[in-house]
């Protein structure tokens, strides 16, 4: 027959047609004498148009029955639909499925738009599931309606009383994040107090008498959690060693320890207790941000606090904070033992050294303080299991440490509040500082002041010494500040 459907392209009209019948056309119209040829169109047309109009009439009845069906499908989903939401009630979940205004039936599409009709033996199957998930539902609306109002009163009381000078005798430096404080019992207790229980900022009055206590033990924790991690390579100890291996004191008196280095997200390393602050406002270490478009509990009240409790491990249970071993090379490198010497006595040792694991070969070489050089283990060998040290010779000390100079500008400086006691999740950056000094103290753009308003600090890891190259030449030996 004639083509299928004509399309135009490039300006060509061009039919699709069936190889086979288009010939066979061709020669049936051929044979015809030349009289008889234009009635033989004509009858062709006629036929065509006879097939084309029952070809609709045919699209015209399936569209009918489709529409049939769909319409008795419907059917059959609404009353599976009626009968799911009965058995959800009389199961006690009506405040549920009310409070998502039937959005339930979509959320839930799994379990509901099956066009067939319920029957006891499938609701034996699902309701296990469904009343699980209806809980965890309901959990969601209380987090989200009852608690998180409470919690942002609280984060509201926590701006005012980290505003105040710390009580005489606080033993802590850095506070905890708000998330961390909605997490501590007597707080806690009165954000989930029963519904129709009256919360307001005086019920939290009790709770924070409590506070230098409470974060004590937060303090306690955390110490305890991160001087588990501190424990000395055996390849950074001496083999004929009686204890390879050995864990040193307590976990929270490792933290005094010169190995005591922690890697963080980012590629970032701190000692105590900076480790415990975010590198940068994003940072998941220590308050945690929460990035998910999942509703969870979790997320739901990380909405109304702006982060997660400290943890080592980020949302997902994978650890976020590691000894960073190469320290330990470095006190090793430097003749002292890394179970036992503190960041003092490897101060008192003030050594050089030399990084053999650089392809920089004499004559020349960076000479570098203990910490200088476990950053730069960070920064160029931050995955060697192991990293290997040359000891400057201590008779060119002098001489270095003249080349050195005056201790100089902070690497790197983060930005603290001057009108706040200092708690993790603090703003770091300049822009940040801004943010905060006009968010939460309303101060205007123009009046910022550094000195009044905040001031740059540094942390430990970053307080440093300037490097010096140190040049053999012809057998003598030069220090150059770089
Ligand atoms: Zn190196
Ligand atoms: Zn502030």
């Amino acid at each position: 027959m004639t083509g299928i459907a004509p399309i135009s392209s490039s300006g060509y009209k061009v039919f699709f047609v069936e190889r086979e019948a288009s010939l066979a056309f061709q020669k049936e119209y051929r044979k015809l004498p030349t009289e008889e040829r234009e009635e033989f169109l004509k009858n062709k047309r006629l036929q065509v148009a006879e097939i084309e109009k029952h070809a609709a009439e045919c699209e015209e009845w399936h569209r009918g029955v489709t529409s049939m069906r769909k319409s008795e499908l419907d059917e059959v989903r609404s009353a599976r639909a009626d009968a799911i939401l009965a058995r959800i009630d009389d199961l006690g979940y009506s405040d549920v499925t009310e409070f998502f205004e039937g959005r339930i039936e979509l959320i839930e599409r799994k379990v509901f738009s099956i066009p067939r009709p319920l029957t006891d033996k499938e609701w034996a199957r699902i309701c296990p599931d469904l009343l699980w998930r209806l809980d965890d539902y309901r959990q969601q609306i209380t987090e989200r309606m009852l608690y998180n109002p409470r919690r942002k009163v609280l984060v509201g009381l926590y701006d005012e009383y980290v505003r105040k000078p710390a009580p005489p005798g606080a033993a802590v430096d850095i506070l905890p994040h708000v998330a961390d404080l909605a997490t501590f019992p007597p707080f806690d207790d009165i954000i989930k107090a029963p519904k129709g229980t009256s919360v307001g900022a005086e019920s939290f009055q009790a709770a924070f008498a409590q506070l230098p206590s409470l974060v004590q033990g937060w303090r306690d924790d955390i110490e305890a959690q991160l001087g588990a991690l501190v424990v000395t390579p055996r390849e950074s100890v001496d083999a004929d060693s009686p204890t390879p291996g050995y864990t040193g004191p307590k976990p929270s008196d490792r933290l005094k320890l010169a190995s005591a280095v922690f890697s963080k997200e980012g590629g970032v390393i701190d000692m105590f207790p900076d480790v415990i602050l975010p590198f940068y406002s994003h940072s998941l270490f220590n308050a945690r941000c929460v990035h998910t478009n999942e509703e969870t509990v979790e997320s739901i009240t990380a909405d109304a606090l702006g982060a997660l409790p400290w943890s080592l491990t980020n949302p997902h249970g994978v650890p976020i904070v590691q000894l960073f071993t190469p320290a330990a090379d470095v006190v090793r490198a430097c003749g002292l033992d890394p179970r036992t010497a503190t960041r003092e006595d490897m101060d008192a040792r003030n050594a050089r050294l030399i990084c053999k694991d650089c392809p920089s070969s004499p004559p020349l070489q960076h000479c570098r303080t203990w910490k200088n050089a476990i950053r730069h283990a960070c920064e160029v060998h931050r995955h060697y299991t192991k990293t290997h040290w040359t000891l400057v010779d201590d008779v060119y000390m002098d001489r270095i440490q003249a080349a050195e100079g005056p201790p100089t500008d902070p690497v790197s400086t983060v930005v603290r509040c001057a009108l706040c006691q200092l708690r993790a999740g603090e703003p770091l950056t300049q822009w940040d500082i801004n943010y905060h000094l006009q968010n939460k103290h309303g101060i205007r753009m123009g009046e910022i002041q550094k000195g009044v308003h905040y001031f740059f600090t540094v942390t430990a890891m970053r307080r440093s010494v300037p490097e010096v190259i140190m040049r053999t030449e012809g057998g003598v030996v030069l220090f150059e500040s770089t």
